[in-house]
């Protein structure tokens, strides 16, 4: 830790007390998003999504297998650390961390609020792997580890796009080695595109 600390990387003790602003105090916001901003030991996220827009989902990976949690409404769901897993529609990738993830989901009227709240745990050292599977075998096709690579806000943001691009850059290195399914090429942290394009999921 001392190292880090030295570096100015250390992820800082909490800041007790921070306040995100989700809407207003009737509930009122407009659609758009936020850029990733740092709260003490947190990263955090929010998206206001039209209601039109299709929903994101939580994905995660159990041993070869996909789960989704897909339910409307309001949901909160945390991912915990060092699981697979991707949001659908925001990010063409799945992402492996030494810090646990929530994930909320509040639809109200006609916009659906997302807040992603990643961190929040002293000593994380900032470990990340972006990964693809399968959709038919669930066989993990590539994966790069990225040690000690800051945040998880800037990790997805920036930092996991060269590995996007390097995974896109051969059919050959999306090849399943199991199966011989090619993945599609990935897409990188893309909030409110609505062009993107998820793979099919691995198996259920
Ligand atoms: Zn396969």
């Amino acid at each position: 830790m001392v190292d880090e600390q030295a570096t100015g990387r250390a992820i800082p003790e909490p800041i007790l007390n921070w306040t995100l602003r989700l809407a207003d105090e009737a509930g009122h916001a407009a659609p758009g998003c936020e850029p990733w901003r740092t709260l003490g030991q947190h990263d955090a996220w929010v998206g206001r999504y039209p209601t039109a827009h299709p929903p994101l989902r939580v994905q995660e990976m159990h041993a070869g297998r996909c789960a989704e949690f897909a339910k409307a409404g309001y949901l909160m769901h945390r991912v915990a650390a060092g699981t697979p897993y991707r949001i659908s529609r925001l990010f063409g990738f799945w992402h492996i961390s030494d810090a646990d993830l929530t994930w909320l989901q509040v639809q109200r009227g006609d916009l659906t609020l997302y807040l992603a709240l990643a961190g929040g745990a002293t000593g994380l050292r900032g470990d990340h792997a972006v990964a693809w599977y399968c959709a038919r075998c669930g066989h993990e096709i590539a994966r790069q580890a990225f040690a000690r690579a800051g945040r998880t806000g800037a990790f997805l943001a920036e930092r996991s796009r060269a590995a996007v691009a390097a995974f896109n850059a051969t059919a050959e290195g999306r090849r399943c080695p199991a199966c011989g399914w090619e993945h599609p090429p990935a897409y990188p942290f893309s909030p409110l595109d609505p062009q993107a394009a998820d793979a099919p999921p691995p198996p259920w």
